[in-house]
């Protein structure tokens, strides 16, 4: 029928809400009524009339047209995010209704309706209110009609004049408003929207629309009497008008959404927002709560392309945007804003908003196949909601996308939009534009604190850490920057002046006597990217250090981001002699098999933990079990933030484990690790302890 409906979303979804008890009690009504119309007319429409009918072939053209009709629906050139289809047997079931009856018509809507259903699938309740709804909109075309004419309600009126034609149409009017009001009422009911705003949209459209195909209906009635050919040459031009809608709908789609992944793009995010908008100042405008915009940010995206691939990167894009798809709530619609970035439009609040974030990054917990990887997508993700963070689309745009920003900063996380991080961003850009200055311009230093041997006291390893002297700002400290350069892939560059400026250090140590370890840390971009290995070994090469003498930190966090290729990455370099450290253990989440699995040599117990063993009993259970279990599976133990003799103590009588912390120095320049270094050496050949 004329219906225009909005096309059900691909891949199903579910409502978050719970549908009110208004909706079942709504639904059970036009079914009931639905059903009695079709119980009324099996009974009372004179059947062998019909059959016995001259014009049987016109009536049977016509259900035809009408059955068809319903089953290629015209897909509408809307610049609309649900595309949206015109059903065109409308004016075939209202020649129905004049040529051979309201029960005819009645059938032929619901045999239409019903294979329309099947072929797309909708549940069985769903067919149910279909089929009802159009029944009572029959009937009612049906009433009109019957009405202005004076013909038999039930009868079988055969012959449409020039004077019935009038009528017709008044009849086809009134069905259409029929359907049009009942549809509209299960979508107030459901979407909690006012009747009148779901009325309201695109309705002179929809008017104009089926005004033009009622005429079709109102000739096709006119010329049945003279026969099937007769109605076949009214249905042409609907078939022409069919195939030339269909191809500017194919281009109003091309132009409105993202051919690689087929959602919409940025043009229609801002359309659907806009009308997101548009629905809830007309709900309620007292309390209206939404939309809210919800951005997503693939992680390690680019090291994604870089390393395996356009064609691989393609892949995981058309991946992430089904998983979207197909987890979005029905209230949601999906687009990609172009790269590794898309966006949802969420009709709801800020409670709904982050519980849909965390669903659809649980929809990437399991890895996609890639030929013979296996790749974990994680992703960030940044959330405003309208009218907090906004009262438009542009300014809630620019509000999640500031509210992702500093979600990528740590990665993997939800960050939902405050003032305050306005602020920040603004900051952190400075000081982001100022890193890169900084690297070309010598304002990065590496400070080295010492770890010691605990049986000894003897210096066996520093660990390289960056610092920079900030013209304005004086010293910043690595926690401040280091997120800011994983971000923007800064990180390369500083990575690869901490390891040579180290190696070199460490080059000119060991060349005076100083058999030492070097530790550098590592953040979680590294171990995605499989070129790492080369560089290292290059870097080392350069500096005529052995890669035994190396030690590389990397975090729980950092492996488990990217599992795969961290495995991979950490397996070359331990092949070639680079020891691999877990820094800050006991603040991930990894478990001890899975470290063993992995194949490292070193833990870092998390200073948190170590600097209150005198202190807090908990503490001390787990540092002691956790060096009991990593010795025992043959891993080097270092225990950070050792910051007095007792801990000192308290560690030592716990097994071979090596210290790190301001007990045995600071970080310190270059200069004075080598100052400690030479007396440690002293000290050492005269055979006392180095501390204490
Ligand atoms: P980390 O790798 O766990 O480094 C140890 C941090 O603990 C250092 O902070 C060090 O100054 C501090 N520390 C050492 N002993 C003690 C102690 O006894 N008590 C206390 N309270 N703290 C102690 P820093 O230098 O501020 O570095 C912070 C973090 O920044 C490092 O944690 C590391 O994750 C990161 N970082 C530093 N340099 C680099 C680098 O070159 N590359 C990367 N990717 N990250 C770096
Ligand atoms: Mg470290
Ligand atoms: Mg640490």
């Amino acid at each position: 029928m004329g219906l225009v409906e909005p096309t059900p979303r691909r891949g199903g979804g579910r409502n978050p809400l719970p549908p009110p008890l208004r909706l079942p009690a709504y639904l059970v009504l036009v079914a009931a009524l639905g059903l009695g119309s079709f119980a009324l007319a099996g009974f009372l429409t004179p059947w062998e009339a019909v059959f016995n009918e001259t014009h049987l072939w016109a009536i049977l053209l016509l259900a035809f047209l009408a059955i068809a009709g319903e089953l290629k629906p015209i897909r509408l050139p809307q610049v609309d995010a649900e595309g949206r289809t015109l059903s065109i047997s409308t004016p075939f079931v209202l020649a129905l209704i004049a040529v051979a009856g309201v029960g005819v018509a009645m059938v032929v809507q619901a045999i239409a309706s019903i294979a329309d259903d099947v072929l797309n699938r909708r549940e069985m309740s769903k067919s149910l209110f279909n089929t009802s709804q159009y029944a009572v909109s029959v009937l009612v075309g049906a009433a009109i009609y019957s009405l202005l004419t004076q013909t038999p309600f039930w009868g079988v009126a055969t012959v449409v004049d020039g004077s019935r034609i009038g009528p017709l149409l008044v009849a086809g009017l009134g069905m259409i408003a029929a359907n049009w009001l009942i549809v509209a009422g299960v979508i107030s009911i459901s979407a909690r929207q006012p009747l009148r705003a779901v009325l309201g949209a695109d309705f002179r459209d929809f008017l104009v629309t089926n005004i033009v195909l009622l005429c079709v209906g109102g000739i096709a009635a006119i010329v049945a009497d003279d026969g099937a050919v007769a109605v076949a040459l009214v249905g042409a031009p609907v078939v022409a008008a069919h195939l030339l809608l269909s191809v500017s709908a194919r281009h109003a789609h091309d132009a409105t959404h993202d051919s690689l992944t087929g959602l919409g793009n940025r043009g229609q995010l801002q359309r659907d927002l806009a009308r997101a908008f548009d629905a809830s100042e007309a709900s309620n405008p007292s309390d209206t709560v939404g939309p809210s915009l919800v951005l997503f940010d693939l992680d390690h995206f680019k090291d994604i392309n870089d390393t395996l691939g356009h064609p691989v990167g393609d892949q995981i894009l058309r991946h992430v945007a089904r998983k979207l798809e197909a987890s979005a709530p029905e209230n949601a619609s999906v687009h990609r804003l172009g790269g590794d970035e898309f966006a949802v439009v969420y009709r709801g609040g800020l409670a709904g908003a982050r519980q849909m974030a965390r669903e659809l990054l649980a929809s990437f917990d399991n890895a996609v196949p890639v030929g013979q990887l296996e790749l974990l997508v994680r992703a960030s993700v940044g959330v405003a909601v309208a009218p907090e963070h906004g009262r438009n689309g542009e300014t809630l745009m620019k509000n999640a996308d500031i509210a992702l920003y500093h979600a990528k900063l740590e990665r993997d996380r939800i960050s939902t939009y405050s003032p305050d991080l306005d602020v920040n961003t603004v900051e952190r850009l400075q000081l982001l534009a100022d890193l890169r200055t900084a690297l070309d311009t010598r304002q990065l230093h590496i400070a080295y604190q010492p770890q010691v041997d605990l049986i000894n006291h003897r210096i066996v390893g520093v660990e390289a850490l960056v610092r920079w002297y900030h013209p304005r700002l004086g010293l910043v400290g690595p926690d401040e920057f280091i997120p800011l350069a994983e971000n923007s892939g800064l990180i390369f560059p500083l990575t690869a002046f901490v390891l040579d400026t180290a190696l070199g250090q460490l080059a000119s140590w060991r060349a005076s006597g100083h058999d030492l370890r070097l530790a550098v840390n590592l953040s979680a971009r590294h171990l995605s990217d499989l070129a790492l290995p080369e560089q290292i070994t290059a870097a080392a090469k350069l500096h005529g250090v052995p890669l035994s003498a190396l030690v590389l930190e990397v975090t729980e966090t950092g492996i488990l981001s990217d599992p795969v290729r961290a495995d991979v990455v950490i397996r070359t370099l331990r092949s070639r002699g680079v020891e691999i450290s877990i820094d800050d253990y006991g603040t991930g989440n990894a478990s001890l098999s899975y470290l063993k699995r992995l194949e490292i040599d070193e833990l870092k117990i998390d200073r948190s933990f170590v600097c209150d063993i005198g202190s807090d009993a908990h503490d001390l259970i787990i540092v002691r079990s956790t060096i009991e279990l990593a010795l025992a599976l043959g891993l080097r133990v270092v225990a950070e933030g050792i910051e007095d003799e007792a801990t000192t103590e308290t560690l030592r009588a716990m097994g071979r484990v090596i210290g790190q912390g301001y007990y045995f120095g600071y970080p310190n320049s270059a200069e004075e690790m080598g100052a400690r270094l030479r007396a440690d050496r002293s000290i050492a050949a005269s055979g006392k302890p180095a501390i204490g």
